[in-house]
């Protein structure tokens, strides 16, 4: 069998490989590594769908563009020319709140007027002032339920389907919003936590990010990033060990051996490549799956102006929300016409997403009439059934974490990164994979970041 060495060995080629990767090669041009990849292309989740003149995503549909190094991988690329931004600011979000479609919130004006809370219920945020943090590790629904009372919920319920697709009763605050605990933990209260980190920021702190997106999809991103990168596509990797100082990875037809490892994939994959090396404290963590159902419709539909709606579980509606595609990024559909992804499933209703296209179809057809004045029936209709599900960050992630600061402490040159370890979006991957790449170049452990703050999480 044939050996080869390199100095780094990075499996998987999904955005967290390709943009450790970038960073590495960034401080250090001459650094010798390899990306193994078990699929066909580059870039994981990351897939944009081009049908009959219309653009859609089967995985992200965007990131926002208030991350340094988010900032810094699309100056690097030259993609900060190419990239079309929405800003938040200009296009409103909405919820479904008793069967209609309501904007919410932008700024604490709009708080104050809106109806999707009673007075007692705004006045309610209010207890945030007084009470004492929970202990022990809470759901996000208990954690916001008692931080600023139950009829919040159904606001951060559609919040949390927004991001993870995920159940807010199952989901662990301590995993989802770590920063936001840990203001909690110092100043005793978010909203004082908050208006101190307002303080310190000074006036520039305020200002609302937009999403980001490119002409072509979202695609475009890891086909430049993979561009010059060494990338071997259909080479999954079956086994890594540790042997007389180095790494040794295994795929189906050769040996690799490497001075520094990094296992760049989902959580669930990559605890099945390290179970030899040690056992995690849980199997895997659950995923949600979600199918994208397309809908495209003559232009004289009248859309709301805005990204799209969410809707809470409490609604009782067969899909979680909607995003309108060619209000966001303009260009998503031919001539004459504007395309509508619905997104169906998620934790909570994983069948949905196995109905028959005509019948996912329909059901959705019936759940959107309700809401939006469609006067006349699509022209276009496509179900995309990504196989990537999000990694759902419950009870066992802060246990899966701890384990794997210990092995990387255990096991010099072997770092982790991928979808489910430090968050879930593209910008929680792209921060991983420069604080790694830093680390490998300086032969160190890349650390956990400290909890940040994120001024907009949903
Ligand atoms: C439906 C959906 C919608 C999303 N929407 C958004 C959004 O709007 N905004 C946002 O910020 N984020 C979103 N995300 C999250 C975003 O897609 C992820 O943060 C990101 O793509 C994860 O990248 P990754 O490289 O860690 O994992 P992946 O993209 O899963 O890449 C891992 C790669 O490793 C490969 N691989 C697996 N096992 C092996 C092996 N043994 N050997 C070699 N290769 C292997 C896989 O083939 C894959 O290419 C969404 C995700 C999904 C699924």
């Amino acid at each position: 069998m044939e050996i080869k060495t390199h100095e780094v060995i990075i499996v998987g080629a999904g955005l967290s490989g390709l943009a450790t990767a970038h960073f590495l090669r960034k401080a250090r041009p001459d650094c010798d590594l390899v990306l193994l990849e078990g699929g066909d292309r580059p870039g994981g989740a990351i897939r944009s769908c081009h049908d009959h003149g219309f653009l859609a995503e089967w995985g992200p549909h965007g990131f926002l563009d208030n991350v340094a190094e988010s900032r810094e991988l699309l100056a690097d690329t030259g993609l900060d020319r190419e990239a079309q931004r929405a800003p938040l600011k200009k296009f409103l979000r909405y919820v479904c709140h008793h069967g209609c479609l309501v904007a919410l919130p932008q700024n604490p004006r709009q708080l104050l007027s809106t109806p999707l809370l009673s007075t007692a219920g705004k006045l309610r945020l209010l207890g945030d002032l007084w009470k004492k943090p929970l202990a022990d590790e809470p759901t996000v629904a208990q954690w916001a339920a008692h931080r600023f009372g139950r009829e919040v919920l159904p606001l951060v319920d559609a919040a949390v389907t927004g991001t993870f697709a995920g159940d807010f009763e199952r989901l662990s605050i301590d995993a989802v919003m770590p920063g936001v605990r840990d203001l909690e933990q110092r100043h005793g209260s978010i909203l004082r936590g908050l208006r101190h980190k307002k303080r310190e920021k000074g006036a520039s702190g305020g200002e609302m990010p937009a999403m980001v997106s490119f002409p072509q999809g979202m695609e475009r991103l890891v086909e430049v990033l993979a561009t010059g990168l060494p990338v071997r596509t259909e080479t999954p990797v079956r086994a890594v060990r540790r042997e007389a100082g180095q790494w040794r990875v295994t795929t189906e037809n050769e040996e690799l051996r490497g001075a520094a490892l990094v296992v760049a994939l989902p959580v669930n994959p990559a605890l099945a490549l390290l179970r030899e090396l040690s056992v995690p404290p849980v199997a895997g963590l659950a995923v949600a799956r979600i199918a994208n159902v397309l809908l495209g419709f003559p232009n004289q539909v009248e859309i709301p102006y805005g990204f799209g709606y969410l809707a809470p579980e409490r609604e009782r509606r067969f899909a979680l929300g909607a995003m309108f595609s060619t209000h966001m990024f303009p260009g998503r559909a031919p001539a004459g016409r504007v395309l509508i992804e619905v997104l169906v499933g998620g934790r909570r209703h994983p069948g949905r997403i196995d109905l028959p296209d005509e019948e996912i179809v329909a059901r959705v057809l019936d759940d959107l009439k309700g809401l939006l004045p469609l006067t006349s029936p699509p022209c276009f209709r496509r179900v995309l059934r990504p196989s990537a599900g999000i990694p759902q960050l419950e009870a066992d992630h802060p246990a899966l974490c701890r384990w794997r600061r210990t092995l990387e402490e255990s096991l010099p040159g072997l770092h982790l990164c991928g979808f489910g370890w430090d968050g879930i979006g593209m910008n929680d991957m792209i921060k991983a994979a420069k604080r790694l790449a830093t680390a490998v170049v300086q032969g160190r452990r890349g650390g956990d970041e400290a909890a940040p703050v994120k001024p907009v999480y949903f």
